[in-house]
């Protein structure tokens, strides 16, 4: 099976599941034209992470990697009226370009962009405000530190996603190494003797390739 194929087939079952949407077009187009890198979630997980934030009722979303919020949009769309977002960027132009996004989806008083390590964003959080629902998809290096501080902060019974955690199988093959497979491999040797979660991680093929993501709930 090939990249074409699974293509093919999220375009098949968008067709049917999720309507054309005119914001997330010009979402898409303006991250091009600014030439951010393609690496957003693809519809089919933006909506899902859409669906994950109303099925918990999540009202307080962190998000560590903004890129151009493109998945920002669409967690940001299933948080209710007196919900929030926050969302952690590095980069100031992927900022900027998200903030534009962010103010043409009309969601700019839900969601707020802190531009800046995340590392050093998220060590100014406190735990005291707590949030529900955490989507880790930043420099994959720094998966452990950023899943650590999101144990802090996110409430007993509340959920830690970790995106691209798959990557072709590359995690799980022993010849294989780089920068951001080891990421992940340090991740999860400290999930095996972790007591303060319990997680999963589920495979995904879909237009953007062969990868996964990590579903934690916190204790
Ligand atoms: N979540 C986005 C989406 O699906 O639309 C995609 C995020 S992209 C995969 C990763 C982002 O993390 C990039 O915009 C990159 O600039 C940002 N990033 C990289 N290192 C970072 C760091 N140390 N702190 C915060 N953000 C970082």
């Amino acid at each position: 099976t090939s990249l074409e194929e699974w293509t093919r087939s999220d375009e098949y079952h968008n067709s049917f599941l999720i309507p054309k949407d005119d914001i997330l077009d010009a979402v898409v187009k303006n991250n091009h034209e600014q030439g951010l890198p393609d690496i957003a979630v693809t519809v089919a997980q933006g909506k899902f992470l859409n669906l994950l934030v109303k099925t918990t009722g999540a009202k307080r979303v962190l998000e560590i990697g903004t890129l151009g919020g493109y998945s920002t949009i669409w967690i940001g769309r299933g948080v209710p009226s007196d919900g929030s977002v926050t969302t952690l960027e590095l980069n100031p132009q992927h900022a900027k370009v998200a903030t534009d996004n962010i103010k043409l989806a009309g969601l700019a008083d839900k969601i707020s962009v802190v531009v800046g390590p995340a590392v050093e964003s998220l060590a100014k959080l406190d735990a005291k405000e707590p949030f529900d629902f955490v989507f880790i998809d930043a420099d994959k290096p720094s998966n452990l530190i950023y899943f650590t501080e999101a144990k802090r902060l996110v409430r007993p019974g509340g959920v830690i996603i970790v995106d691209n955690v798959v990557r072709y199988g590359r995690v799980a093959d022993p010849e294989y190494s780089d920068n951001n497979v080891e990421g992940v491999r340090r991740l999860l040797h400290a999930l095996k003797d972790d007591q303060d979660v319990e997680a999963t991680t589920i495979g995904t093929v879909s237009e953007k390739g062969y990868d996964g993501f990590i579903y934690a709930i916190r204790k």
